[in-house]
């Protein structure tokens, strides 16, 4: 079987200087808010814009990352967020976290993420926040997002950008997560930098938003032992979680580029072939985080998944069933999201991953190219 992504693979890619980053750090008598994490923040910091000003903090989940964005940009209960229902799951489990209430726009067909062109039309006096998510890898066109706020004069609005699966991505020169007031990173083992656990971060560009942020993942404190915020977490990148995304973190740009030739390789292979792919947001660098291709309906995919399984190839759907109508998100009149409830019906998800071997991946191909023959 050809695993969707094997991640005992990336652990022994650099096993010597994980096991020794973990061993150090179980050394050092400290586990919590310490050398480790300052370390970390510091160099992802610079990773996303060098000597620029700027604030990266870790944080417990990718989630939590949305959360503290959200909590700090003032979203509370009555606040509308807007953002889409094609997403992971936690996009939204977040923002209902707050109390805030999620408002759906639909995707674009080709992009297959945020049409900036029902924007507009979804802000209303109660909205607070718009979560871009960068789906895949690709980027929403945040810059577009800003102008169109800009022109409607609605600039109270903070955009937080969920960079959970394009870490590394960037659009005119811009890295994503540094372009809106927060960007939100996950660093779930599976994403473009995983930890060995759980872990998450937090950029932002102000001085205030980052006092705030630190404060809220640690109880509210200002000082030790003094809440000075309501609505506090307990949501901090442990020692040594840091320690290991410390160790990882330099190959973002090689791991990136391997999944580049892979998407490459796929779309060389199956030109001609009814079978669509995800088309970038003019101007955008992508940082690959899935594979996913849309076929002509929901029949032909299912058919599609069970051909390859018998090929002995692992295939995934990302995501399944759109958000908005999920029971924990359901609301009383649903929004009707045509393109997000095509798109989910058709799409699958290819094995993918900086740690996939040449000859897997002719395996899938080979795969692919006989389902349609
Ligand atoms: C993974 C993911 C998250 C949440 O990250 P966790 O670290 O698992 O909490 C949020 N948004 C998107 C789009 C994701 O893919």
């Amino acid at each position: 079987m050809i695993p969707f992504f094997d991640l005992r693979r990336t652990y022994l890619e650099q096993k010597e200087e994980i096991d020794h980053a973990v061993l150090s750090t179980l050394d050092s008598g400290w586990y919590i808010l310490g050398k480790q994490g300052q370390a970390f923040e510091a160099r992802f910091k610079q990773s996303l814009v060098g000597d620029e000003p700027g604030f990266a903090l870790g944080c417990n989940s990718g989630t939590d990352a949305l959360v503290l964005a959200l909590k700090a940009s003032g979203v509370g209960p009555g606040d509308e967020v807007i953002t889409v229902s094609h997403t992971a799951i936690p996009t939204i489990t977040a923002i209902q976290a707050t109390g805030g209430t999620p408002v759906f726009i639909d995707i674009d067909p080709a992009t297959w993420l945020m049409d900036l062109a029902l924007l507009e039309r979804a802000l209303t006096k109660r909205t607070k926040a718009i979560v871009t998510v960068h789906l895949y890898g690709n980027m929403v066109d945040v810059p577009g997002v800003k102008a169109i706020l800009a022109r409607v004069g609605r600039e109270d609005v903070s955009i937080i950008e969920d960079v959970a699966q394009a870490q590394g991505a960037s659009i005119h020169g811009q890295q994503a997560g540094t372009i809106g007031r927060f960007g939100a990173f996950s660093f779930y083992p599976s994403k473009n930098i995983g930890a060995l656990g759980d872990g998450g971060a937090v950029f932002c560009r102000q001085a205030e938003d980052q006092e705030h942020v630190r404060m809220l993942r640690n109880y509210g404190q200002k000082d030790r032992y003094y809440a000075s915020l309501s609505q506090g977490v307990n949501s901090r990148l442990d020692e040594i979680q840091a320690a290991i995304l410390s160790v990882k973190l330099p190959k973002l740009q090689t791991w990136n580029r391997r999944k580049d030739q892979q998407i490459e390789a796929y779309r060389t292979e199956f030109e001609g072939l009814p079978l669509r792919f995800q088309q970038l947001t003019p101007g955008v660098t992508p940082a690959w985080h899935l594979c996913v291709v849309a076929l002509d309906d929901g029949e032909t995919r299912d058919r599609f998944m069970a051909h390859l399984t018998e090929a002995g190839v692992q295939t995934l759907i990302h995501y399944p069933h759109p958000t908005h109508r999920q029971a924990a998100f359901r609301t009383e009149n649903p929004v009707s999201l045509p393109e997000t409830e095509s798109l989910a019906s058709r799409i699958v998800s290819l094995p993918m991953n900086a740690v996939l071997a040449s000859g897997e991946q002719e395996a899938v191909i080979a795969a692919v190219k006989s389902f349609f023959r």
